[in-house]
């Protein structure tokens, strides 16, 4: 007896996705092994083969089959109630397809090639801080950028493509208003508490054998859950957390021999990222919704692993002394109110990522602005370094005197377009105290769990109510499912004037 399928157009288009899925996976691999292990001459060979799997990968989503097999996959599946699995495979991947297939694809090759060569631009021009060698090229980008936005109909402001792209649902007529109450909470706050502990010396601050640390951060992202036969830790110079599917999901952490810091909260930021990879349920293996919701989203969780877990006091109650065992020499004798005050100092400074949890809004919520006015034709492109010092030092009363711990610090504007890259970062830290909220309404105070080393209940909730969903619902709409309410900024700023208040007395 032969079984035929009564969605047929549905299997052929998940086997699709399943191959699409494959070159997409095998890229990351190269990429992961290019950031980790790869020697340095590999580099050119790597970078074209990368780019084959990608333009494989592409060509496939965007032919005109994909577009066959989804017309007639909703039609098979019209019956279906909107909150099934195959409903909303079908949704996101309709969105995605009417994404991409938008921009012509010689418009995509001339943005690929001038983003290499920008690329190659900036590593050297950093270094040497040259903006001005970078200055056509980035005033291309932004031209570029303005070009993909063009191809989108009905949009406010020629951002919102390319925040959509990573923050679906966002715009800026959204976030604008939302980054300006922050900002203004943000400002006096840091005024009243930054550089308040800056004469006691940290005991972070020592040597500390780099096996050592990698070894103990493991141990720290293993009481999180990050389970070692699904993931390893690897070291790499911008850490980064990788999925190549349900089961392998890998973090990297970057270390200083001269500051455990770095690697202790690199680990638990990645770590982060993975536990939401590595939650989402295993019947979206091989398809578009086996990954976070969005970038926002994604950076909430390693931000809440961080920051509300990895900078609380109570979870210093337990890794106090757990560190001060492990590192007797250094940290014997330190009391944990000395560690706690050592993760929490605010200081004014030019490095987003070397960024405390306070001021860290402040770089991303520079940039965002500045990158809005870059598109609306009100920053011209060499006035950009100058714009830069001034906000900087209206918003965190520090500036650069070089570009190269100025405009020219982060990879995002030199690898890609201006103007979707950062607000996820601003995004992520709101969240991640909206949905801790949310999950001590639910499991009640957790102080007493983290003091005794358990995170367990609040990793099962994240689980349950965020992790397995995937990409099934749409960002906001998952956020006012788990919080109950839409994404706003006023839990996040009560929280740190809760924390720093009460740390610093102010
Ligand atoms: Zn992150």
């Amino acid at each position: 007896m032969t079984v035929t399928s009564a969605t047929p157009a549905l299997d052929e288009l998940r086997a699709r996705l399943a191959d699409i899925n494959a070159l997409t996976m095998a890229r990351d691999v190269l990429s992961w092994d290019q950031s980790t292990h790869m020697p340095s001459s590999g580099a050119r060979d790597r970078g074209r083969h990368m780019s084959v799997l990608n333009r494989l990968s592409h060509e496939l989503f965007v032919s005109e089959r994909t577009g066959e097999l989804l017309a007639q996959a909703d039609e098979e599946t019209a019956g279906l109630p909107g909150d099934h699995i195959d409903s909303q495979l079908l949704a996101v991947v309709g969105r995605d397809y009417r994404r991409y297939t938008k921009v012509p694809p010689a418009f995509l090759e001339r943005v690929s090639l001038h983003t290499s060569r920008t690329f190659h631009e900036w590593q050297q021009a950093r270094p040497a801080d040259d903006f001005a060698r970078l200055r056509p090229l980035l005033e291309q980008t932004v031209e570029l950028s303005r070009e993909f936005s063009s191809y989108y109909t009905g949009i406010a402001h020629p951002a919102d493509p390319l925040i959509d792209l990573a923050d679906e649902g966002f715009t800026v007529a959204t976030l604008r208003p939302l980054f300006a109450r922050l900002r203004a909470g943000l400002v006096p706050l840091v005024e009243a508490v930054v550089d308040r502990d800056d004469s006691i010396p940290s005991p972070f601050q020592q040597f500390f054998a780099p096996d050592a640390q990698l070894e103990v951060g493991l141990e720290l992202a293993q009481r999180f859950g990050y389970d070692l036969s699904r993931g390893r830790l690897d070291l790499a110079a911008h850490p980064f957390a990788t999925s190549f599917g349900v089961d392998d999901v890998r973090i990297t952490t970057r270390v200083d021999p001269h500051d455990l810091t770095q690697s202790l909260f690199s680990t638990l930021h990645e770590t982060g990222h993975a536990l939401y990879e590595l939650g989402v349920d295993p019947r979206l293996s091989g398809t578009s919704l086996a990954q976070g919701a969005s970038s926002g989203v994604h950076e909430s969780q390693s931000r809440l692993w961080e920051n509300l877990v990895g900078r609380s006091r109570a979870y210093w109650e337990w890794a106090g002394p757990f560190l001060a065992q492990r590192f007797p020499d250094q940290l014997g004798g330190v009391s944990v109110d000395a560690m706690y005050r050592a993760v929490n100092r605010v200081k004014r400074s030019l490095i987003r990522t070397d960024a405390d949890e306070l001021t860290y809004n402040l770089h991303v919520i520079v940039r965002f602005e500045l990158a809005l006015e870059l598109l609306e034709g009100s920053l011209a492109v060499v006035d950009l370094p100058d714009a830069w010092r001034d906000r900087y030092q209206s918003y965190l009363g520090v500036a650069p005197t070089d570009d190269r711990d100025g405009v020219l610090q982060d990879i995002h504007w030199f690898a890609g377009m201006i103007g979707g890259s950062f607000q996820g970062y601003t995004i992520g830290n709101v969240l991640s105290v909206q949905i801790f909220e949310a999950a001590e309404r639910a499991l009640g105070p957790l102080d007493a769990r983290f003091a005794a080393g358990d995170f367990g209940d609040l990793e099962r909730w994240l689980r349950t109510e965020l992790y397995r969903y995937g990409r099934r619902l749409e960002p906001l709409d998952l956020v006012e499912r788990v919080t109950g309410s839409a994404m706003t900024v006023e839990p996040y700023l009560a929280y740190l004037r809760r924390k720093y208040g009460e740390l610093h007395g102010a």
